[in-house]
């Protein structure tokens, strides 16, 4: 900004003093015109009466021998009449007296005592036009008289031919050029001697301006026909610009030259010129204290954004500190599915810095499967919008599953949530909180004591494949088993020997049924098979050959002892289409009574005669 003022200064300035110099050169110029205009009429007007007084010379000289005729007393007034300028012509004899005149009732004085007379009379030369110093006239008029001599036939003086100019006829011409109030402009004689100035200034007529350093000495030393000085004037002090021009025609040959001068005052001359400097001024200050007053108002609403940004970030930090703290994973991808923040515990897991991870994509870090499933549910959060929520399971270290729960939300780059710019993420390794979930869920579909289902999961289980075999008309049938004299046995050994036995029946049915039968405990000591695409022959097999496993089973104690136990089996199957599992679990039930009641440690299928294994 300093610098762009600067410039505007420097501009300014330079503009300003090329246009100083463009009015001095103007007015150079013009000053030159206008004192050119009364040099040249000068010019003119000394060429007419130098002419004029050369002709009365002639002819006073042809008259002389006759003395003066009355022709040339009526041919004076008639020439001064005709030539403007001209107020008297007088002819002077050879000490001086006026002999003619148009001025007739001056003839016979004597002006051998004048200046102009002296003048010629000391170097008389019949070529010369004398050009006298001012001087006051007879009739008071300050005047200048242009003489020639009068050579006698033996080149002897013989007197003069003189003409007085009339200082009124130049004022009009020189009032003529002046084109403002502050110009004043004058005439002088060749010796220095002020003769006329106009505005008229009385006091100041007849001053001698060949001073040293006056305007009228350098313009004479400078040896010019025309100059421009500026400065201090000598005559009147004042400050000024003057043209001066040397009135000294090459076709009259002058003893003295006249000198005009056109001068302007120069403060009136620079007066628009300081109040354009005055105006510029004032705009530079203006804009420097509009620039200023915008810099500190720029300055200070930057201030005010870095300290907001500065509480941002600092803001941010903290945050980011936080999340850091926090045992959960928490991300940020941007619209390409690629990594744009991520916290300590996730960079940890990914194995990498935060400057590396940016911009990274999920194939960096989990297998293609992963990284399809993760993709499936970032899309819907960067496409759709959608808040998710899902369980993800991708293998961790050592290649061991984990299971994680993932929260998802887009964000978005508008307040009008508008245009998604990515999403944010939360993942919590479940993995324990998951297989705890699955043990606790087989513990409640399991019985504690034998780890086969429970009635209420053997009932569940029993519901969904008797659907199934009713839907596709498949074979399903059913035992229900009970230990036969259990009451005695737990009498006899103890209720802990009971339930060695249970666990060892157990055992016994896992080992003889196939996988797919479903078995469960569903009393104290009562426990039911579910056989699926079982007939009832078949089934009434299976349950004969576990009666016989059972029988042959033994339960060891610790002091080496063994002991037998048997068991009683109903046996069903599913006939009827709208049969249920109840129905047929008490058919199962009924069968299960006549086993023993024909005696135990049998089986007997529901509505068949049972084959007596005893
Ligand atoms: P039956 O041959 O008629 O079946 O004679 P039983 O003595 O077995 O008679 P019942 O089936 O009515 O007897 C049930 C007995 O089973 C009662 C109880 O002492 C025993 N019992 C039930 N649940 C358990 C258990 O969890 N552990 C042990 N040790 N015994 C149990
Ligand atoms: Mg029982
Ligand atoms: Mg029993």
């Amino acid at each position: 900004m300093v610098l762009f003022l600067l410039v505007l200064l420097i501009v300014m300035v330079i503009g300003l003093y090329l246009e100083h110099d463009g009015i001095t050169a103007r007015e150079q110029d013009r000053l030159l015109s206008q004192t050119r205009i009364i040099a040249e009429n000068m010019e003119t007007g000394l060429a007419a009466a130098n002419l004029a007084l050369d002709d009365i010379r002639n002819q006073y000289l042809s008259e002389r021998r006759h003395g003066v005729r009355p022709e040339l007393a009526i041919h004076l007034p008639l020439l001064v009449r005709v030539m403007p300028g001209v107020r008297t012509i007088n002819i002077l004899d050879a000490r001086g007296i006026l002999i003619a005149s148009n001025r007739t009732d001056l003839i016979g004085t004597d002006l051998g005592f004048r200046d102009y007379f002296k003048q010629v009379q000391a170097q008389p030369d019949f070529s010369t036009l004398y050009v006298s110093p001012p001087f006051e006239t007879l009739s008071g008029v300050y005047a200048i008289n242009l003489s020639r001599a009068i050579i006698g036939p033996k080149g002897e003086f013989a007197g003069i031919v003189t003409a007085t100019l009339d200082p009124d006829y130049f004022r009009s011409l020189m009032d003529s050029v002046l084109y403002t109030p502050d110009m004043w402009d004058a005439i002088a004689h060749g010796d220095g001697t002020l003769f006329i100035m106009q505005p008229e200034r009385e006091p100041l007529r007849g001053m001698s301006l060949a001073q040293p350093d006056s305007f009228f000495m350098q313009h004479r030393e400078s040896g010019e026909k025309a100059t421009v000085l500026s400065g201090k004037v000598y005559s009147t002090g004042e400050m000024r610009i003057m043209a001066q021009h040397t009135v000294n025609p090459a076709a009259l040959k002058m003893d003295q030259p006249l000198v005009v001068a056109v001068s302007r005052d120069l403060d009136a001359l620079y007066q628009p010129w300081r109040q354009q400097v005055e105006f510029q001024i004032t705009l530079l200050v203006v804009i420097a204290g509009l620039s200023v007053f915008g810099m500190y108002a720029y300055q200070r609403h930057r201030h005010r954004l870095e300290r907001q940004v500065a509480m941002a970030r600092e803001q941010a930090d903290l945050f980011s500190i936080a999340l850091d703290h926090l045992p959960t994973y928490i991300y940020m991808k941007d619209h390409h599915h690629r990594y744009v923040y991520a916290n300590k515990p996730t960079l940890e897991l990914f194995g990498c810095t935060a400057e590396d991870l940016a911009g990274s994509p999920d194939s960096r870090f989990f297998p293609p499967e992963a990284v399809a499933r993760l993709h499936e549910i970032d899309s819907r959060v960067l496409e759709r919008g959608e808040d998710t929520a899902e369980e993800v399971v991708v293998p961790g270290e050592g290649g061991q599953m984990r299971v994680y729960w993932e929260i998802k939300t887009p964000v978005y780059e508008d307040g009008d949530r508008t245009r998604i710019w990515g999403l944010c993420g939360i993942s919590t390794d479940i993995t324990e909180r998951k297989a705890l979930e699955n043990k606790f869920e087989r513990q409640a579909h399991l019985d504690y004591l034998t780890g086969l289902n429970n009635r209420r999961h053997f009932m569940e289980l029993g519901e969904s494949e008797l659907a199934r075999a009713q839907r596709y008309q498949t074979a399903l049938s059913i035992f229900m088993l009970d230990i036969d004299h259990f009451k005695r046995f737990n009498d006899h050994y103890g209720h802990k020997a009971g339930d060695l036995v249970l666990q060892k029946l157990a055992e016994v049915m896992q080992g003889t049924l196939r996988t797919v039968d479903i078995v469960g405990r569903i009393g104290g000591e009562e426990f039911a098979v579910l056989l699926p695409e079982t007939g009832l022959a078949q089934a009434t097999e299976v349950a004969e050959r576990l009666r016989e496993h059972v029988a042959q089973a033994a339960l060891v104690f610790d002091a080496g002892q063994s002991q037998h136990f048997t068991v009683s089996i109903g046996v069903t199957t599913v006939l009827e289409k709208e049969t249920n599992l109840d129905i047929l679990l008490s058919e199962a039930d009924r069968a299960l009574y006549e086993a023993k009641e024909a005696g135990r440690n049998r089986v007997v299928a529901a509505g068949h005669e049972s084959d007596d294994a005893a």
